[in-house]
């Protein structure tokens, strides 16, 4: 007997650890950070094949339960299900976008078909749907708290709009046709990061390099270095390498050649081309849409999201157009004045407007991004942002060097609150062949809490591709990115700030077209002049940003509006174009969007800030019919930052504390509207937004 409790003691305590991570309960590892260092290539497919069985298993224990279906032995253990899955695909998913290789590639290739069989295996499961059915048509029944109503509905709905009530004919369609476009995703991202790797601009003549200012030289050339060409200078079609030679360089004829590497990206008629999967991609929504009842897909999309209709969302657009282009044209006109001034006999082309753009500024209100550089040392950037996190929502972050890391890039940091642990968020910034264009924010464990209830903190991860450093200097930011630090940092602070209860709803589980107001808000501090005292010190001699530069960046804040504006929306349009869609059909990209610009008059000078076969937001990133949110969150953004410039304090902590509770703490547990207005009190205007971009 005695013997016996002894054994079961021992085995109890110590637990065989596997020699796969993902496979233990638990990390051993400071705050249950994925112990990056000891996770192999050959970890993941097993860890997948595990988290599919076990969640099968789940499931079955779902259905066979004798009990009645409620929302605690159905909807709750749903909900809480396939954790192990969760676990493994939000490390590989992180790695593969931030730091992917042939091997992380190869088996998303293999994992896309087996998820999507997985996903389908569930969502079209009959037995599984006619319970959570029965709990949602019952749910006046149970007690339910605000937040288990939204999980319910959320759950329900997405049956439905997975194909649950479709007859078995139509769930076979549907099955083929999920997993084709799975594919195509996978290919798309693929193409594109080849291509855009694969671009280079090599410069081997220093009077070509006319223009450009000598930190953009040096990091050419250490382009050039790292790539085993030495002594010459290396333009890629990364935006920090590319941005600066737009803007500076003297060489027309070299700028077109850069900028059409650039807008012919995944269009080359190559191995590497996206023109037949974007074609592709477009036709199996339709038929999936259709199949689902629904007219287009972007009927499909837009139904749980703010907007609900293509139609509000194409109006909404339509009226930003209409007070952005005739700005835009103003532009033009005062660029071609200056090209003509010089002499220049040749009209303003798309590869001259950056060129002619930043001559303006610098001759208007004496400003470039050189002048400010040098105060937007990227370590100072975080401080700013870490400063504005303090002053609103009372968090610290502390650096921390024991945590593992994925890439030697990688900064960590202990979040806390009054000395409690809130969460850990690591920042990559710098751009490499490995990491995918843009800038992003996930989470490798998101908030919720066990089912048992106990708190799980997050751990979030923020990836950019700024300015990297070179061989003499730090990493010295444009005020353009240090506003998208900001903003994923936004985004990080969503994730955060997190308080819910389940994992279905919590984080940042929020409808496409809200998602942005926490990140987009943030932006409005980065350039506010009591935040830019604090953090904008000379990276050298530690001088605080002077108030002249402030001023002028003030005033120059509405500079090229017109431009920013249109090249979004044109994309935001696109995006549209293809979504709204009701019939399959066959489709050329380059006429298709040829067709699409000139509908809404897109002046030639102007390219959509993405062409179809580089838009990796609406094929590869979750953004599909949904590109318009950024601007419609800005709706919201700049009526939010409203409330705390009408308190005159722009940390006022009542207003921040409101927001927390009413908005980032919420995640997805209530209606956005509801959020909003619990928030504000109102629904918000075009007006605020209109003003924002100096449009009205
Ligand atoms: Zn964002």
């Amino acid at each position: 007997m005695i013997f016996a409790i002894c054994a079961s003691l021992f085995s109890c305590n110590k637990e065989e650890r596997s020699d796969n991570p993902f496979l233990n309960k638990t990390y051993d590892t400071p705050f249950e950070v994925p112990p990056f260092e000891k996770i192999k290539a050959e970890h993941y497919m097993p860890a997948y094949l595990k988290g599919m069985e076990e969640q099968r298993k789940e499931i079955k224990d779902i259905i066979t339960n004798s009990e009645e279906p409620t929302f605690e032995n159905t909807i709750k253990a749903y909900d809480y299900s396939g954790q192990l899955l969760t676990k493994v695909a939000r490390v590989f998913g992180s790695l593969n976008s931030a730091n992917t290789n042939d091997t992380l590639q190869k088996i998303n290739r293999e994992l896309s078909p087996l998820m999507s069989k997985h996903r389908d295996d569930i969502s079209l499961n009959d037995s599984l749907f006619q319970r959570v059915k029965s709990v949602y048509e019952n749910r006046d029944k149970f007690k339910l708290t605000v937040e288990e109503k939204k999980v319910l509905d959320e759950t329900y709905k997405s049956f439905v709009r997975n194909g649950a009530a479709l007859s078995p004919e139509d769930k076979d369609k549907l099955r083929k046709i999920n997993e084709e476009l799975s594919m195509l995703s996978v290919q798309f991202g693929e193409n594109l990061l080849a291509e855009t790797n694969g671009y280079k601009l090599i410069i081997d003549n220093e009077n070509d390099l006319s223009g450009l200012p000598e930190n953009i030289i040096s990091q050419a050339a250490a382009m050039g270095k790292s790539l085993k060409m030495e002594g010459k200078w290396v333009f890629t079609l990364q935006v920090p390498s590319m941005t600066p030679f737009l803007q500076y360089s003297d060489r027309r004829d070299l700028r077109e050649k850069l900028f059409t590497g650039y807008f012919m990206k995944g269009d080359n008629d190559n191995e590497r081309d996206n023109k037949a999967i974007v074609a592709k991609i477009t036709n199996l929504r339709i038929e999936r849409s259709k199949l689902l009842g629904y007219k287009s897909y972007a009927d499909f999309a837009l139904e749980r999201n703010m907007a609900k209709t293509p139609e509000k969302v194409f109006e909404f657009l339509g009226q930003v157009w209409a007070a952005a282009t005739p700005v835009a044209k103003a532009e033009v006109a005062a660029q071609q004045e200056l090209i003509n001034k010089e002499g220049g006999k040749f009209k303003l082309e798309p590869w001259d407007w950056w060129y002619y753009t930043d001559k303006i500024k610098r001759e208007k209100y004496n400003l470039s991004d050189e002048i400010t550089r040098p105060y937007f040392m990227i370590d100072n950037v975080m401080e700013g942002m870490f400063y504005v996190a303090n002053r609103l929502y009372g968090l610290s972050f502390t650096k921390r060097t024991d945590i593992p890391k994925y890439h030697p890039d990688v900064n960590t940091f202990e979040v806390t609150r009054e000395g409690k642990h809130v969460g850990i968020l690591m920042i990559d910034n710098y751009p490499r062949p490995s990491k995918r264009g843009g800038a992003w924010c996930g989470a490798y464990r998101g908030q919720s809490r066990d089912i048992k209830g106990k708190m799980i903190t997050p751990v979030v991860t923020m990836v950019t591709n700024s300015t990297p450093p070179t061989a003499d200097k730090p990493a010295l930011l444009t005020a353009d990115e240090a506003s998208t630090l900001f903003h994923e940092f936004g985004h990080a602070l969503h994730q955060l700030l997190s308080n819910s209860t389940y994992p279905g709803v919590s984080g940042t589980s929020v409808p496409r077209d809200f998602v942005e107001l926490p990140s987009q808000i943030m932006e409005h501090w980065v350039l506010e002049p009591e935040v830019l005292k604090v953090y904008a010190k000379h990276y050298q001699t530690g001088e605080i940003i002077p108030s002249d530069i402030v001023d002028k960046l003030d005033k120059a804040g509405k500079f090229n509006t017109g431009f920013v504006t249109v090249e979004y929306l044109a994309a935001a349009l696109l995006d549209m174009e293809y979504h709204a869609l009701t019939e399959p059909q066959e489709i050329d990209v380059r006429a298709f969007e040829k067709t699409a610009m000139d509908k809404y008059g897109l002046i030639a000078e102007i390219k959509p800030r993405y062409r179809s076969t580089y838009f990796n937001h609406i094929w590869a990133g979750g953004y599909s019919a949904g590109y318009y949110s950024y601007i419609w969150c800005e709706i919201l953004d700049a009526d939010a930052f409203q409330a705390f410039k009408e308190t005159g304090d722009i940390f006022n902590k009542e207003v921040a504390a409101k927001f927390e509770k009413e908005i980032l703490s919420k995640g997805g547990t209530r209606d956005p509207l509801e959020m909003y207005i619990a928030f504000r009190g109102k629904e918000p205007g075009i007006d605020a937004l209109l003003i924002n971009r100096g449009l009205k």
